[in-house]
């Protein structure tokens, strides 16, 4: 189990999957043989199989805790979930939960959930399948949602010509949060407590937060799919097929490298591979991960 102290904080990696996923050629336009020979060091074999020319996205949540409180930090695909569209996430069974609760957190024990954003890879945790309904996962927590991205989907969504919109997962792991009473939009910086804090990084999607941790003198930025893989930090103008907005998803990128490498804030990604986080170092103007 992943997991690392910040004074009285800890942050948990709570694994749904990690394996080769997406084509890489296809994940990013500007991908090249050439990227694989400069980088072969850090990059074969915990983020990148040459074998299947795909990348290896680590699919997990962060779970903080602080004090007496339980956060979680994005939420996966989850299980029994109809995606068609990617066969990899079609109905999973994962034991996610048990690895929740091997970190000791049983799902009525979460006091807050935190998506960075709402696609698919991100909220699929949020409800379960009971009796043949998509119910909480996590009754007793408040649910931040960014209002942009809620806005942005839920309009999508009611639209027949496109929706139901990200594979269905709207449907099934937004709405039925919102419907019980359990969803918090945000819109703006904000804060969840002394510790953890929020900001608008739009461009992956309309609504996507950073979320920052501070404890102890340390620091920490959950950066869900603001970078996806670690070959970002050496290339923030590289954007995945999946970002809405080309120039804000740049521009929000390289806001969060330089913070982290101005604070010295740890990079704590959804999809990054082993060992799954990085500092950021600057070097002649360019960024470059420190696992
Ligand atoms: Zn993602």
């Amino acid at each position: 189990m992943t997991e690392f102290t910040f004074g009285n904080v800890t942050a948990t990696r709570i694994e749904e999957s990690y394996e080769p996923n997406f084509a890489a050629a296809e994940f990013f336009a500007e991908w090249s043989p050439a990227i694989v020979e400069r980088h072969r060091g850090w990059m074969v074999s915990d983020h990148y199989d040459p074998a299947s020319g795909k990348l290896k996205l680590s699919v997990h949540s962060w779970l903080v805790k602080i004090g007496g409180k339980r956060v979680l930090i994005d939420t996966c695909v989850g299980n029994h979930k109809p995606r068609p569209h990617r066969p990899m996430w079609d109905r999973m069974q994962t034991p996610y939960l048990e690895r929740l609760a091997a970190a000791g957190v049983k799902p009525e024990q979460v006091d807050v959930v935190m998506c960075t954003h709402l696609h698919v890879d991100h909220i699929g945790w949020n409800t379960r399948l009971d009796n043949g309904r998509w119910v909480p996962t996590f009754p007793n927590a408040k649910y931040i949602f960014g209002r942009a991205d809620y806005d942005h989907y839920l309009a999508l969504d009611r639209d027949p010509k496109t929706g139901p919109v990200n594979g269905g997962s709207f449907r099934d792991s937004v709405l039925p949060v919102v419907e019980a009473g359990l969803a918090q939009m945000v819109t703006g910086p904000g804060a969840l407590d002394e510790h953890l804090t929020y900001e608008p990084a739009p461009g992956h999607t309309p609504g996507t937060i950073a979320i920052h941790l501070a404890a102890s003198g340390a620091r920490a930025t959950f950066c869900g799919d603001i970078l996806h893989h670690a070959v970002q930090v050496h290339h923030p103008e590289w954007n995945s097929f999946a970002c809405l907005d080309a120039a804000q998803a740049r521009q929000s990128r390289r806001k969060v490298l330089e913070h982290c490498a101005g604070a010295g804030a740890l990079l704590m990604p959804c999809h990054f591979g082993a060992p799954f986080v990085c500092h950021v170092d600057t070097e002649g103007g360019r960024f470059r991960p420190r696992f």
